[in-house]
């Protein structure tokens, strides 16, 4: 949905003090995980979110019902802020991540994990808002997203549904090579 800015970055307001206060609590309590092994899972989910991103961009975004609509509408108006209302993504995370990753690992390591996968997906929003929005310098990592997003806009689903990294698009064999100056 169409969003002010406030609402489009107020995902970066909730997300942190909730993993932060799971973390403390997991730190504070009676079984506290070992710090190098919770960094070693943050760091398992910062890089698991890409693939997920990957996913998410190539499949629920180009052909789900509902997802491909409003996804289409970022296709034809780059520059309208459209996203996810912040209370529908904590109860997706919840959801999806937080309770199965706690099922999975216990509550310690379920904060590495969680933290890991929230880093990853804010740093995926701020990517693709600077990507649509910002000047940026040449050759710069952020330039570089631009311009492989840029190609992704251009033709459409063809590829580049990598946002944060071109990595799984490399992977998979729909890299877009090529210049484009569209954003
Ligand atoms: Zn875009
Ligand atoms: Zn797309």
């Amino acid at each position: 949905m169409k969003m002010s800015k406030l609402g489009y970055f107020s995902e970066f307001l909730l997300f942190p003090p909730l993993v932060l206060l799971a973390t403390l609590l997991a730190f504070c309590s009676s079984n506290p995980p070992q710090p190098a092994i919770w960094v070693l899972v943050y760091g398992i989910g910062l890089f698991g979110w890409t693939f997920i991103e990957y996913l998410l961009h190539r499949v629920l975004f180009h052909h789900a019902p509902v997802f491909s609509q409003i996804h289409e509408r970022h296709h034809r108006s780059p520059l309208d802020l459209i996203g996810t209302p912040a209370w529908v993504s904590v109860l997706l995370g919840v959801i999806t991540v937080a309770i199965p990753s706690w099922a999975a690992f216990g509550f310690g390591l379920a904060t590495a994990a969680t933290a890991g996968l929230v880093t990853g997906y804010l740093w995926y929003v701020f990517v693709h808002y600077a990507t649509h929005y910002w000047r940026l310098r040449k050759n710069s990592y952020l330039y570089r997203a631009r311009l492989r997003h840029a190609r992704h806009h251009h033709l459409s689903n063809g590829g580049n549904f990598g946002v944060t990294t071109g990595v799984w698009d490399h992977v998979f064999g729909t890299a877009l090579e090529g210049r484009t100056s569209k954003a």
